[in-house]
Order: C-alpha cells, then sequence, then structure tokens
C-alpha cells in the first residue's frame, strides 16, 4: 500500500483500512499475525517532511519464552512519526546523527504504509514476551509446563529432602 507525498495537502491526508501483513516481517521469532492490521493514519505534511499518525489494532500470536506455549497479543496502540525522503541522507548524511537514521525514510515521493505498520507492530512487542507475569515455565527437568501443575520431578525431590532429612536425624 503506497501513499504518494503528492496526495498530501495543507490539510493532510486521512487513510483508514485493513491489511493483511505477511508473518515473515515479524521480527520476534515464531510470531504470526492472527489478524489483519486495522490502521488510522493522517498524514501532515511540512515541506518534505511527512508527520504520521495514527493507530493501528492487530492480534498476533507469540512464543513464550518461559513455556515455550503460543499466546495471544493484543495490539492497540498510537502513534506519531515523522518521515523523511531518503534523498535527504544522500545529501546531508553527515549531518545526520545515527539516531535520525532509525526515522523511516520514503523514496520516490512514495511512501509505504506497510513498512509504517510492520514497524509499530514490531516495536510493540515485548523483549522475550512472556504468556503471564506469573508464568511458571518449564521443568529443566523433564520439561513438562509448570503451568499445568507440578510435574513428577517435584515429587522425587521431595522424596530426596526426606530421605536427606531422614538421613540427618
Ligand atoms: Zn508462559
Ligand atoms: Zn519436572
Amino acid at each position: 500500500m503506497i501513499v504518494n507525498v503528492n496526495k498530501i495537502s495543507e490539510k493532510g491526508y486521512a487513510l483508514n483500512d485493513t491489511l493483511d501483513i505477511d508473518n515473515a516481517q515479524l521480527l520476534e521469532e515464531g510470531s504470526g499475525f492472527l489478524e489483519g492490521v486495522e490502521f488510522q493514519l493522517f498524514f501532515k505534511r511540512q515541506d518534505r517532511r511527512i508527520q504520521a499518525q495514527g493507530k493501528i489494532k492487530t492480534v498476533i500470536s507469540l512464543d513464550c519464552v518461559r513455556c515455550l506455549e503460543p499466546f495471544e497479543l493484543r495490539i492497540n496502540s498510537h502513534f506519531d512519526i515523522i518521515l523523511f525522503p531518503k534523498e535527504l541522507i544522500d545529501t546531508r548524511s553527515t549531518a545526520l546523527e545515527e539516531e535520525d537514521l532509525e526515522y523511516i525514510f520514503y523514496e520516490n515521493d512514495q511512501i509505504d504504509v506497510e513498512k509504517i505498520l510492520v514497524e509499530q507492530v514490531n516495536l510493540f512487542i515485548p523483549f522475550k514476551p512472556v504468556c503471564k507475569n506469573e508464568c511458571k515455565g518449564i521443568c529443566p527437568g523433564c520439561g513438562a509446563n509448570l503451568n499445568m501443575g507440578a510435574c513428577p520431578c517435584d515429587q522425587a525431590k521431595n522424596e530426596i529432602k526426606f530421605l536427606f532429612e531422614k538421613v540427618k536425624r
């Protein structure tokens, strides 16, 4: 989905739609879209500098880093970003700080809406996602999901403890 910069007038340009995005665009391993990305975008233009304000709504599936089970993450977020023409880095590359390079650029007067949405979704995904704060994870001994209850190792551990206590006595 491409928006031509010339479409953005002084008054701005609004775009509301839903876009299906390929799972390969997600940076987090094992993640995937469960729904299309619903978005509302409003572009404002100041010469070659474009401000994009928007809202995105979607649901993605992530693998919990503790219990390894997939879980759903609802994304409902706002953003306010600035887009610059890519030509700008070629002419003023020395003037741009490294962090400026994290801005989204547009090329040939074309704004790639998907690129903006993908970046926002990736920003929303937490580092080391967990299904819930109190997730107990898996047992290092037998690999059982400890959210489902105690595993056989637990019992074994208690038995060893019991024997140990007995020996001490
Ligand atoms: Zn978990
Ligand atoms: Zn176990």
